[in-house]
């Protein structure tokens, strides 16, 4: 079958701000492209190309809304002049508009992601504004617009709570109370999605190829009586683990604990014993 022009159904992209849910790609004959995230991980963005077809029956206006918060948007880019600038966008160089309203000697050409730097230089948050220039951008640094998002806008998750386990209980962490700190260069960075492999976290990446470490404490969230106990009952465990390696039998450390009411009086005992035992050495 030979096709003429008017034939082919032309493949347009859109961005869809949410999940559209399962049946989006059935009812609109829309393919998934791409997906990632907005400002953070709650705000979800896919792109999906959809053929003329799907176009005609969803869109009746640059944006559409499918249900709850979830919005379509489409758009073809707006009128700006030749960019002059070039910014540091998620690390990379990007060919832009940064003097719109800083002027020349003030502006700053440092972002974090794409994103922030379209919500800095022209003061639009809603994807519905700021669609149309990430289009500009995209023909201004020849780029898809997959390729676009997947350098600037692709950037790492940084976790903000974390859930840690040790042998003294469960403590709920966030970011300020963690960090991981290189072992050879010492410099510090958070903790990302992509450390964590199957719930545990592994920090082995540092660029001067030392290994990270995890380091946490636990002060700051709880109360000085929580941690004073928190303090006990670490040191309990220490001790009783010296004492079993030094032939204490499980049994008997049991039974000391059993004649003292408080731990604080069972850790005084523990380590009156430890005490002796270092005297006999
Ligand atoms: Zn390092």
């Amino acid at each position: 079958m030979i096709y003429r022009k008017e034939d082919v159904n032309e493949m347009k992209e859109i961005l869809v701000c949410g999940d559209p849910g399962e049946e989006f790609e059935k009812n609109f004959y829309a393919k998934l492209t791409w997906e990632g995230y907005g400002w953070n991980k709650d705000e979800e963005l896919r792109i999906y190309e959809i053929d003329e077809d799907g176009f005609e029956k969803l869109f009746k206006e640059s944006l559409v809304s499918i249900f709850n918060d979830v919005k379509c948007v489409y758009s073809e880019g707006c009128n700006l002049a030749l960019p002059t600038n070039v910014s540091l966008v998620n690390g990379r160089k990007l060919t832009c508009w940064n003097d719109l309203f800083f002027g020349q000697d003030a502006y700053r050409n440092k972002y974090m992601h794409l994103l922030h730097y379209i919500a800095d230089n022209f003061k639009v948050k809603e994807m519905v504004s700021v669609w149309p220039i990430i289009v500009e951008l995209s023909k201004y640094n020849d780029m898809s617009l997959i390729d676009l998002l997947k350098v600037y806008q692709e950037f790492e998750i940084r976790i903000e709570r974390i859930k840690i386990h040790d042998e003294i209980g469960i403590h709920d962490l966030t970011s300020k109370n963690y960090i991981i700190k290189c072992g050879k260069c010492h410099k510090e960075r958070s903790l990302y999605d992509s450390d964590m492999i199957n719930g545990t976290i592994v920090p082995s990446r540092c660029s001067c190829g030392g290994e990270n470490e995890f380091r946490y404490w636990l002060d700051n969230i709880y109360s000085d009586e929580e941690y004073k106990e928190l303090e006990i009952k670490a040191s309990l465990l220490d001790i009783e683990s010296k004492l079993l390696s030094n032939g204490y039998s499980k049994e008997k450390i049991e039974e000391i604990r059993k004649e003292y009411s408080s731990g604080e009086e069972y850790l005084n005992a523990l380590e009156k014993i430890r005490r002796s035992m270092n005297d006999k050495l």
